[in-house]
């Protein structure tokens, strides 16, 4: 397959665990922000992931220096703009890019001052390369209550503004996602676009109440597979599962990636969109992921294309902007 020539787009993609090594090292110079070294290669392995025993919680702690970094309106603003060119590179015409704004208040910016610095550099690469984008405001699991209502109050406010839903995320065996029930019964009375992460470091429970609780897409999802209930009500209600096989496996979301269910999601007409999660993180790329799938699993060409389109169809942008899109996906 000649990939190169295939539009690429994505939908669950972090910005934190997205900044390359060279952009760090640069952005932190310009705040005296100490890293344990300056050089590409080895601050790589701070960055990087790959523990081989690791889970999630592990694979967490490799945002330390990100979130450290991104503490300021041009640093956010940078780290927005370097995503989307580097994206722009890899012949992206769209992407989904979420940040949890709680994450960047350390120094007292607002939650307004941290979503307008990311959109100004999402505006800026915009207008530069022509790639487009939205953005997905992220609650942490291990907040409170209070702070995922702010959060879609933030969605409200931005909803025309280039933010197009939410998300949760984070520790998601120790923070179940019905903690925050009623606040996303408040997004779904607002009529704001909800993902989920879910089924992950958790089983197809926690898949099952993001459902219930509105997420019309789940980050992940990968334990649906243990349900067969709960994969026929996926199918139904025209649920999509971000996939991102990468992280999954580095995460050990299986024991053996043999097990990985894409071949089953697939053959059930599992509406599939393939993503990175983290370009950083993970050392990834969409052409990685497609590598992966091809390789372990007997995945075939067009289906790979059907994900990439489903990355456009599944987006949460409105119906004019994604026949633009699509138009753009269909004619090379
Ligand atoms: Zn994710």
């Amino acid at each position: 397959m000649d990939k190169k020539n295939i539009k690429r787009s994505e939908l669950h993609i972090h910005l934190d665990g997205s900044i390359e090594p060279l952009r760090l090292i640069e952005m932190a110079k310009t705040h005296n922000i100490i890293l344990p070294c300056y050089e590409e290669k080895c601050i790589s392995n701070y960055l990087n992931f790959d523990d081989k025993n690791g889970g999630l919680l592990q694979y967490l702690k490799k945002f330390h220096y990100p979130i450290k970094i991104l503490q300021y309106k041009d640093t956010l603003k940078k780290s927005m703009y370097y995503l989307l060119e580097k994206l722009h590179r890899e012949n992206y015409i769209y992407a989904e890019i979420r940040f949890a704004p709680h994450l960047h208040t350390e120094n007292g910016l607002s939650l307004e001052e941290i979503v307008d610095a990311v959109i100004c550099g999402g505006k800026l690469a915009r207008e530069k390369y022509g790639i487009d984008f939205g953005i997905i405001l992220c609650i942490m699991r291990n907040n409170s209550v209070k702070m995922g209502y702010e959060i879609v109050e933030l969605a409200k406010q931005y909803k025309n503004r280039d933010v197009v839903g939410i998300d949760l995320a984070g520790d998601e065996k120790n923070y179940p996602v019905n903690l925050f029930k009623d606040v996303f019964s408040i997004a779904k009375k607002e009529d704001i676009n909800i993902t989920i992460h879910a089924g992950e470091a958790s089983g197809y429970e926690s898949v099952k109440d993001a459902i219930y609780l509105g997420a019309k897409r789940i980050g992940h999802g990968i334990r649906a597979f243990e349900d067969k209930k709960l994969l026929e009500l996926i199918v139904e209600q025209e649920i999509v599962l971000e996939i991102c096989p990468i992280s999954n496996y580095q995460t050990k979301v299986l024991k053996n990636i043999k097990d990985y269910p894409i071949r089953e999601f697939l053959d059930r007409g599992i509406k599939i969109s393939l993503n990175t999660d983290n370009l950083t993180v993970s050392n990834t790329n969409l052409d990685k992921e497609i590598e992966f799938l091809n390789k372990n699993f007997s995945i075939k060409e067009k289906e790979i294309i059907e994900m990439l389109r489903n990355n456009i169809i599944c987006s949460f942008v409105d119906y004019e902007k994604k026949e633009e899109l699509l138009n753009k996906f269909n004619n090379k």
